[in-house]
């Protein structure tokens, strides 16, 4: 099923939030009959998104122009995705517990696969700082099961979040603070990294549902480690940071929108639940929203915070 949803989806907590959300938008439903959707990512030099299906192990496409299609099955059961400097794809794999990067003649090429002679858990999102380094979390939620990859033991024994040097070819742990960490997004500055911790997901009762921050010191430290902000109903699994540096999570209820005081503006409330958003489009002011079976947009006035490379020699 597609089209426009009826009641109104906007639940306005702060004006600031109609600075950002136009009173009368609309999410649409573009895509549907997936079993859970996951890590978007816009590629822009082809007007799409990429999205992962991760229990069909697929990877779906979405374009104004050409609709809904399969990119890739299977897929190394993919979750989160980004894009590095270049406008490559660089792709969270659960199937093969490895960071890879889509090349333009479509092979897969591997970034990251071991720590200290250790298998990975099963990278789950992905982020590009503007020095080129990738920094994504390792939590166990592709190997506890053969739903989202192949269930298998943790090798590491822990929960990381990780940075990625491409040149040097270097795999460093950027913090072990957070239990289960899941999205993470930097902010505009790069002096905040935001690391969600969704352990709440495996358990009934307790675990954490929160989003902590960071101060990220010279380009690569994480210290002073913080709650963000709590994310209820559900829990925070993927999240976008805009271009003034409010947080677009994923929750139950649909994205909460979250200025960097960490005051709750307000929800665009999305009829499934939502496990992650990327911004899109011409201009960055469209959010794709992956929400179980589904892909919604809902057009906006903010837009997306973008990477730029740091200038040579700067
Ligand atoms: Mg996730």
């Amino acid at each position: 099923m597609t089209g426009q949803l009826e009641c109104s989806p906007l639940d306005v907590r702060h004006d600031g939030f109609l600075d950002l959300v136009p009173r009368g938008a609309r999410p649409r439903r573009l895509m549907s009959g997936a079993a859970w959707t996951e890590g978007p990512v816009w590629v822009p030099e082809g007007d799409y998104v990429l999205f992962s299906d991760i229990p069909n192990d697929r990877l779906l496409r979405w374009s104004e122009s050409q609709g809904g299609s399969v990119a890739l099955q299977p897929a190394g059961f993919m979750n989160g995705h980004t894009l590095d400097l270049d406008g490559r794809v660089i792709c969270c794999e659960h199937g093969e517990r490895r960071i890879t990067r889509l090349e333009p003649d479509g092979s897969v090429v591997a970034l990251a696969e071991r720590y200290g002679g250790r298998r990975l858990n099963s990278p789950n999102d992905v982020v590009v700082k503007s020095d080129g380094t990738i920094w994504f979390t390792d939590p166990p939620y592709g190997i506890l099961s053969d739903r989202e990859g192949h269930k298998a033991e943790s090798e590491l024994g822990d929960n990381y979040v990780f940075r990625f040097d491409p040149v040097e070819g270097e795999l460093t742990v950027a913090t072990d603070l957070v239990e289960e960490p899941n999205g993470l997004a930097f902010s505009p500055d790069e002096q905040l990294l935001y690391v969600s911790d969704t352990s709440a997901a495996l358990r009934s009762e307790g675990g954490n549902h929160h989003i902590v921050a960071f101060d990220v010191q010279g380009g690569r430290y994480l210290a002073n480690a913080r709650v963000f902000a709590e994310i209820t109903p559900g829990i925070p699994d993927g999240f976008r940071v805009d271009v003034h540096g409010n947080v677009f999570t994923s929750a139950g209820d649909g994205i909460q929108v979250f200025a960097p005081d960490a005051k709750l503006l307000g929800k665009i409330l999305i009829p499934e639940t939502v496990s992650n958003c990327v911004f899109g489009g011409p201009d960055l002011t469209r959010l794709y929203i992956t929400a179980t079976s589904s892909l919604y947009a809902i057009d906006l006035t903010t837009q997306g915070a973008v990477r730029r490379p740091l200038e040579k020699g700067g």
